[in-house]
């Protein structure tokens, strides 16, 4: 958890002045996966594990920040062209600040002070909360209003121009739009977004973090990107209406998947599948089938596993320990995958001995301690009192 009146201390000592307080949250995907970038449907919810920032705005146009986490301080000019891609944490911020002001925002300088408690590279999505919440946080300060949609967008362009990850959209509409006892069904064509209550029930939402990321990720990640729209090209011949996977039916994809080529039509079948299957777990969610739900979970994390073949040794291992436990309901890896974390449905009466099994049982078969936490659904990107 962070300490709020300590960060503010801090910030007054660093910066002598007073400064307000803002906060956007990482996120998990409870199913969905890989579905963003092919304009389909994401079930992701906001955690209760944020970055904080405590800003004050300035009478200039420079914005000096200060990361907690990295016990490092950077500062860049908004009335200098930025040179972007540095490989720096700061990228994330300037890219932010430089994406809103192409979109019209005039933004003031800041000085700025960051605090996360959303574990870094661990697939939660740190790198959404920093860039949603330095962004509102400058909005705020600046007094500029804007569309949230706006926001998330130049957040996800951040990553894009100035980071270099041709991320989805899913991360940073969730960090902007998350709703406190609720996971949001996404339509990433359209960013229609239906808010499911999971609110107060028998079973609880557990992340379990494998402790390992795997170098192939980023390159991996477009790799499949290429291959989706490879499949979307050849499908186009037999469906000439299709303009992403998002518009393919599974009855569709059955009928011509034999004119794609290995791996593409895997890859395929993955995201035409996971679609369908993200929408009907909206439905059971809200429904309250819990069985169902977990049930789905359980086949997307296979479908990833061998279809999409973006799991890994510990991700697989993480979830068959679940999958063996009473009151599991459902367990798959979430966010990009080759390492990361694993996303567990679980009957709150079972969560010691859940707790119990994965660590003893991670740690026998891996010599790594896992991490677990159980997250609340939280609101997206507010200031905080
Ligand atoms: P994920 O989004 O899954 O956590 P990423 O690799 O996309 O992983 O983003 C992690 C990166 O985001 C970090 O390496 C760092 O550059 C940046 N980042 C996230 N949170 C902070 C923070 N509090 N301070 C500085 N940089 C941060
Ligand atoms: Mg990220």
């Amino acid at each position: 958890m962070i300490d709020t009146r300590s960060l503010l201390d801090s910030f007054r000592r660093f910066y002598d002045r007073e400064a307000r307080l803002f906060r956007a949250p990482g996120r998990v995907n409870l199913i969905g996966e890989h579905t963003d970038y092919n304009e389909g449907f994401v079930l992701p919810m906001a955690i209760d594990r944020a970055t904080f920032v405590a800003g004050a705005a300035r009478d200039d146009r420079r914005v000096r920040v200060h990361s907690v986490n990295f016990d490092e301080s950077a500062e860049f000019n908004l009335d200098v062209e930025g040179r972007g891609r540095r490989g720096l944490w700061l990228d994330y911020v300037e890219g932010v600040a430089r994406e809103l002001e192409k979109r019209g925002a005039r933004l003031r300088g800041a000085d700025l002070m960051i605090s996360s408690d959303v574990p870094l590279g661990a697939g939660l999505s740190s790198s959404a909360a920093l860039e949603v919440s330095t962004g509102f946080a400058l909005l705020s300060l600046s007094d500029v209003a804007i569309n949230p949609k706006e926001l998330a967008l130049a957040a996800q362009a951040a990553e894009h121009n100035y980071v270099g990850a041709q991320v989805g959209i899913m991360d940073q509409f969730t960090a902007v739009m998350g709703k406190r006892g609720h996971a949001l069904l996404i339509d990433c064509r359209s960013l229609e977004t239906t808010q499911i209550p999971i609110g107060a029930s028998e079973v609880v939402v557990a992340i379990c973090d494998t402790r390992v990321k795997h170098e192939l990720a980023s390159s991996e990640y477009n790799t499949r990107r290429r291959e989706c729209e490879r499949g979307v090209e050849i499908l186009r011949e037999w469906l000439p209406q299709v303009r992403a996977l998002r518009d393919v039916s599974v009855e569709d994809f059955e009928r011509y998947e034999n004119h794609l080529p290995e791996p593409v039509r895997r890859r395929c079948r993955h995201i035409v599948t996971e679609d369908a299957r993200t929408l009907l777990a909206a439905e059971a969610l809200r429904d309250g089938r819990t069985e169902e739900m977990g049930r789905l979970m359980f086949l997307s994390h296979k479908s990833l596993r061998d279809d999409y073949e973006v799991s890994c040794a510990e991700l697989d291992t993480m979830v068959e320990i679940a999958s063996g436990v009473k009151g599991v309901m459902g367990a798959r890896m979430t966010g990009g995958g080759f390492g990361g974390c694993t996303v567990n449905l679980v009957l709150r009466a079972s969560l010691d001995e859940f707790q119990k099994e994965i660590e003893s049982g991670y740690k026998r078969a891996t010599k790594l301690d896992p991490f677990i936490y159980i997250a609340e659904a939280s609101d997206g990107a507010k200031e905080v009192s």
